[in-house]
């Protein structure tokens, strides 16, 4: 973009010369000129900055020359007023058209790399989205972790991971159909927005009805309390569901696994952790929370069903 307002500058600027060197003197030198920018402008047409420079040392020579050529080199400036008439009607429409011809390109140029811009904008955006919930996707959430998990380590942050994954979901959908289970899992999406707002989390759908939570919190407790919150968003949307063995409602299981500062687990051991946390969550009978302790590797539940009720540190 810079570049082509650069571009643009250096076009106007070019156009405005040209006429004015047509109307104010010898039409032979707004050739001169018209050709001098002309070719700057196809050698130097890079950024920004560099076309303001070559602008202004134009100017620069384009004043020089024009003002200096009589007293210091002794050229005679023409003033034949007959020939001028011709010659300067004659590079006023070749600087016109070329110039209203640079600028119709310039611009028909400008335009493409903005839709361009705009298109690739999107295709990223959603190169690393869900499109049902808008949430990060799995491919947005792999590019993360590496990054956010090596800089809490560096930094001896504790990083807190929670995986969750929709109960009895595949019931759901033979129950209410597949369209109302898409429509579940854009109301979770949007919980885990709302969570991600209000507890600066990373959060993403990596898969069916699949989410990862990820974010750093060195309290232990208020780590435990966002795990215990998003667990009771879900059980407050209050979705019925008619065939679930556990509730009325959609609810969902939990891994969390809380890697210290100075850990030396990798993503992938993390993923694994929170994973085998969720699996234990669903072995104990689902709308739960398993804690996986990162020191000795213990499984317990978290059973304390409302977040306030937990004790403070
Ligand atoms: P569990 O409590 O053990 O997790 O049981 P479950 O039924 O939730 O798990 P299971 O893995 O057996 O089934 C997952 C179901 O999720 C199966 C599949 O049809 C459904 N599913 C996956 N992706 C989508 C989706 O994008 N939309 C809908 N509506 N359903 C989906
Ligand atoms: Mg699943
Ligand atoms: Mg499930």
């Amino acid at each position: 973009m810079k570049q082509t307002i650069g571009e643009l500058f250096f076009y106007i600027n070019l156009t405005a010369f040209a006429i004015y060197a047509c109307f104010i003197d010898q039409s032979v030198y707004a050739i001169r000129f018209l050709l001098f920018f002309l070719s700057l402008e196809v050698i130097f047409i890079q950024g920004f900055i560099f076309n303001l420079c070559c602008n202004i040392a134009v100017i620069g020579i384009f004043a020089f020359s024009y003002l200096m050529m009589e007293p210091i080199f002794g050229i005679q400036v023409q003033r034949d007023q007959r020939f001028d008439i011709v010659n300067v009607t004659v590079a006023c429409i070749i600087a016109m058209t070329l110039n209203w011809y640079i600028c119709y390109v310039f611009i028909k140029g400008l335009v493409t790399s903005h839709s361009l811009e705009e298109e690739r904008n999107r295709y990223h955006k959603e190169s690393i989205h869900d499109q049902l919930t808008g949430l990060n996707n799995r491919r947005s959430f792999e590019q993360s972790v590496d990054f956010f998990t090596s800089v809490c380590r560096h930094v001896h942050q504790t990083v807190c991971i929670v995986m969750m994954d929709v109960d009895f979901f595949k019931k759901y959908n033979d129950c209410y159909g597949h369209q109302k289970g898409d429509e579940v899992l854009k109301a979770v999406g949007s919980v885990l927005k709302r969570l991600a707002e209000e507890n600066r989390v990373f959060a993403a759908r990596v898969g069916g009805e699949e989410f990862i939570v990820l974010w750093t919190e060195n309290r232990i407790v208020e780590a435990q309390r966002v795990a215990l919150k998003l667990r009771q968003m879900i059980i407050d949307l209050k979705i019925p569901h008619a065939d679930s063995s556990v509730a009325p409602y959609v609810t969902a299981s939990f891994g969390l696994y809380i890697m210290r500062g100075g850990s030396r687990d990798s993503s992938q051991e993390l993923y694994q952790a929170a994973d085998s946390a969720l699996y234990k969550a669903k072995e104990a009978g689902r709308n739960c929370i398993v804690l996986h302790d990162s020191a000795n590797g213990a499984y317990s539940i978290l059973d304390i069903s409302n977040p306030n009720d937990l004790p403070s540190r």
